[in-house]
């Protein structure tokens, strides 16, 4: 195997980090910047931009730029760029390959492997989609692993006893909170929680929505709503923001936002930290409650944690800190650094799975439960599209379990078997993932037919699902990641990566 790499694929920025000697290092570009923003771009000429640059034209032309593309991922939804369309994965195989050929110059070597992180919660869609950019860029996807873990890799204080972190990531896009179990030999994820869609983006959506209440207020006229105003707005309101995490108070300036017959409106404000924090303080409320059930499955009380590992950009706005601290009762640690850390991890892993170094084991769980839709007895009657669970949330992976069905009614010929994976008890609130039947069975009083449902969760978080109708050994099975709506075909995965290796070249 050639060089392997660890990828921090962030919503907001990107960081690619590899092994030297047993050492995980970020890999600078070449003007040593060891971040690349996850934006990709497509100049008035129709030539690819990529990371600062295509963030640079976002303001003037956000027609031609994607940004937080981490947000679509799982979807199906198309993404205009210069003359063509693309999938959500195909964007992030164009960041995925920026990362590369950068990786490619600073290691003076073929980068050929990755181990690509994602958040916690990301569904297994959301997982496919991630492996399915990383193939088209060309690269062979060592692992999907989780954010939270790749960050409690880098934590360098291993004592030889046992220690419990709690690694709270709050991003661009994404949040999520993970209980890691770290003794000197194996980390394994006791239990985490996360919100998809929560994260810097949203508080920058929040500031621009007061710069448009304090606008109206002021001048009794609407901001204009034409897309080049709305991202200066956004990017006032990142500023704004990250002033805000050094400073007390900030002023905003943005001219030209609309107009009372022929005058011109501008927005002029003075906006203070307190003002910021009552704005975000809701928001970052739900983070605490999913401390909360994130201790309560770890079966943890916050006295038990010993260490608090603060991950993503997010968390160095001042009010997070002290939140998280004053809800957990102990200070966050300093010394990890919370945009590098994630990729240093992945760089690890990347390492151990290519036997550069076998130092640690890595334990994982599965972010939702998985399961079935059953027809159950209920005192009310049969209630069909019950969901029953065979692997529950927070599980250790790999995984198999089975579990065993009797038919519902007699004389019943087909089962249908519809997988979900989710926690709510009613089986179509939760996500679908696929289903298949088993024909044919043989003519049987309801209850006396068995079906064995067996479920196989891979490290890569890839699902295989088999039935088995017991006395005839009928058996059907259906791997997951194909039935999800991005799952792409190998001729489509071929085609998408000769459309990218294209774009790259000169
Ligand atoms: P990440 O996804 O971890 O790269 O985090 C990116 C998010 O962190 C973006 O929403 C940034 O605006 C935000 N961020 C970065 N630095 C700061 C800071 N100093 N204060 C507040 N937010 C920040």
């Amino acid at each position: 195997m050639g060089k392997v790499v660890g990828i921090d694929l962030g919503t907001t920025n990107s960081v690619v980090a590899a092994l030297d000697n047993g050492q995980p290092w970020v890999l600078p570009d070449e003007e040593g910047s060891l971040i690349m923003p996850s934006c990709v771009g497509w100049s008035s000429t129709g030539s690819l931009l990529l990371g600062t640059e295509a963030l640079r034209q976002y303001g003037a032309a956000p027609e031609r730029t994607v940004k937080s593309i981490k947000r679509k991922m799982g979807t199906d939804q198309k993404i205009k760029g210069g003359e063509k369309e693309y999938l959500p994965q195909e964007i992030s195989a164009i960041i995925l390959r920026g990362l590369v050929e950068l990786a490619n110059s600073a290691l003076g070597e073929a980068v050929t492997g990755a181990v690509i992180t994602v958040p916690a919660y990301f569904t297994d869609a959301q997982r496919q989609a991630t492996k399915e950019a990383g193939e088209i860029a060309g690269l062979e996807v060592l692992q999907i692993l989780n954010e939270p873990t790749a960050a409690a890799l880098t934590y360098e204080f291993r004592s030889p006893e046992t220690e419990i972190v709690l690694v709270y990531d709050l991003g661009g896009g994404t949040f999520d909170v993970s209980i890691v179990e770290i003794t000197a030999e194996v980390t394994e994820v006791l239990a985490s929680h996360g919100n998809n869609h929560l994260g810097g983006d949203d508080f920058d959506q929040r500031l621009k929505q007061y710069f448009e209440e304090k606008f109206l207020n002021s001048h009794k006229v609407e901001v204009t709503e034409e897309p080049a105003i709305e991202a200066r707005l956004l990017r006032a309101a990142e500023e704004c923001k990250l002033t805000l995490s050094e400073k007390t108070f900030t002023k905003v300036r943005e001219a030209y936002l609309g107009s009372k017959g022929k005058k011109a409106l501008h927005l002029e404000l003075e906006v203070s930290r307190r003002d910021f924090e009552s704005l975000i303080e809701p928001m970052l409320s739900e983070t605490l409650s999913a401390i909360d059930r994130t201790l309560e499955d770890a079966e943890l009380d916050a006295e038990d944690l010993d260490r608090v590992i603060l991950v993503g950009g997010s968390t160095r706005i001042p009010l997070v800190r002290r939140l998280v601290e004053e809800h957990l009762g102990q200070p966050p640690l300093d010394s990890v650094n919370p945009d590098l850390c994630v990729a240093l991890g992945a760089a690890l892993q990347a390492g151990v799975l290519a036997e550069e170094s076998t130092e640690s084991i890595l334990v994982d769980v599965i972010p939702h439960s998985l399961g079935i839709a059953v027809v159950e007895d209920t005192p009310y009657g049969m209630r069909s599209g019950i969901f029953s669970t065979i692997v529950p949330r927070n599980s250790v992976i790999p995984i198999s379990r089975s579990e065993v069905y009797t038919t519902a009614t007699d004389n019943q010929e087909t089962v249908k078997v519809e997988v979900f994976q989710g926690e709510n008890f009613i089986a179509k609130e939760n996500v679908p993932l696929g289903s298949f039947e088993i024909e044919g069975l043989p003519p049987r009083r309801a209850g006396e037919l068995e079906i064995e449902v067996h479920f196989d969760f891979d490290l890569n978080g890839i699902l295989m699902v088999t039935a088995t109708e017991k006395s005839l050994g009928t058996s059907q099975s259906l791997e997951v990641s194909n039935a999800t709506t991005s799952r792409l075909s190998t001729n489509q995965l071929q085609q998408s990566k000769a459309e990218i290796e294209s774009l790259f070249k000169p």
